[in-house]
């Protein structure tokens, strides 16, 4: 009875579904990824491998099916992402997590789970090599939701939009994408998470656009405000390693309060907790292309260009160049 008792802590623990982006976004009038059916790890299942990372351990479990990658480059890519999640944050968030590997037709897909062993299950495309594998953006969010508490549901646009807005600065940080991949990404898609007729606010608007980009926006939001106030000595990067540093990790339940407190206690300022007091029940509109204009960036076409003489293009450089 007693080992039962972990398995079913993690079967009560929330679980995040990711949408697609890129080219195979899911369009905002598909609603929310519901959940997929697809099913735990079976028993039987073996890890292939522990990875340390820092001082948390990583087991990673690579279930049969027809792929193109080698084990040997599969778990050198899911060591480079948690390494890159670790030194986002200032330490892997977990001290022991679980990602499970399963080739499939679908690819472009995972969930992360909280609870006392945090777990990623990432759909692997059977068709990806290894340079491919470095193109893909789902194991780095999976990993990146494992610094944040788990939530209320009403507070899901944070937990998503935290993930989706850091994904590609830190893979940026690594050098597997550039700027313009990141800038042009914000650039096309933050718009998706604008209110929209009959918004609610953040809190009580669970629509895509609202969930994954609206969270995004806040975090964008959070980190131009922070950035501008210490003239670039400290970034939402900040608050959240104060998060992590304060015991919140997606192993437990979290108050909004407590996160957003957390962050804004670590940087000395008061910028998370009144932004969300902001938005949470109010559409709160954003003049992004102001946001835009200010930070130096501009759309010609489908490329995105930079304007190093706007007046917050030292914190566009910042936040990713
Ligand atoms: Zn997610």
């Amino acid at each position: 009875m007693q080992l039962l008792v972990p398995a079913l802590l993690a079967l009560t623990a929330v679980s995040c579904l990711s949408p697609a982006r890129a080219d195979r976004a899911p369009r905002e009038s598909d609603g929310m990824p519901r959940a997929d059916g697809i099913p735990e790890a079976l028993p039987g299942d073996t890890a292939l491998a522990e990875l340390r990372i820092g001082d948390a351990t990583v087991e990673v479990t690579i279930l049969p099916g027809p792929r193109e990658v080698s084990d040997a480059d599969l778990l050198e890519f899911v060591r480079r992402c948690a390494t890159e999640v670790a030194d986002f944050y200032g330490r892997f968030p977990v001290d022991r997590a679980t990602v499970q590997v399963r080739p499939s037709r679908r690819g472009g897909y995972g969930r992360a789970r909280g609870g006392d062993v945090p777990s990623v299950m990432y759909l692997l495309d059977r068709d990806d090599d290894r340079p491919e594998l470095f193109g893909d953006w789902v194991l780095v969010h999976e990993l990146l939701h494992f610094g944040c508490p788990l939530l209320e549901r009403r507070h899901h646009w944070f937990e998503e939009g935290l993930a989706t807005y850091l994904e590609p600065i830190v893979r940026r940080r690594a050098g597997w994408i550039s700027a313009e991949d990141v800038w042009g990404e914000f650039r096309t898609r933050m718009a998706n998470g604008l209110p929209g007729e009959g918004d609610r606010g953040l809190d009580h608007t669970p629509t895509w656009g609202r969930t994954y980009w609206g969270g995004a926006l806040f975090c964008l939001l959070a980190d131009v405000e922070i950035r501008e106030r210490t003239d670039n000595a400290s970034s939402l990067r900040d608050g959240l390693r104060g998060i992590v540093d304060a015991g919140g990790s997606i192993e437990r339940s979290w108050s909004m309060e407590r996160t957003l407190s957390a962050a804004d206690r670590a940087l000395g300022l008061d910028v998370l907790v009144p932004m969300w007091e902001a938005m949470r029940a109010d559409p709160h509109p954003v003049d992004l292309d102001a946001l835009w204009e200010r930070l130096g960036i501009r759309l010609s076409g489908d490329r995105v260009e930079f304007d190093d003489d706007a007046p917050l293009a030292h914190v566009r450089r910042a936040i990713a160049q």
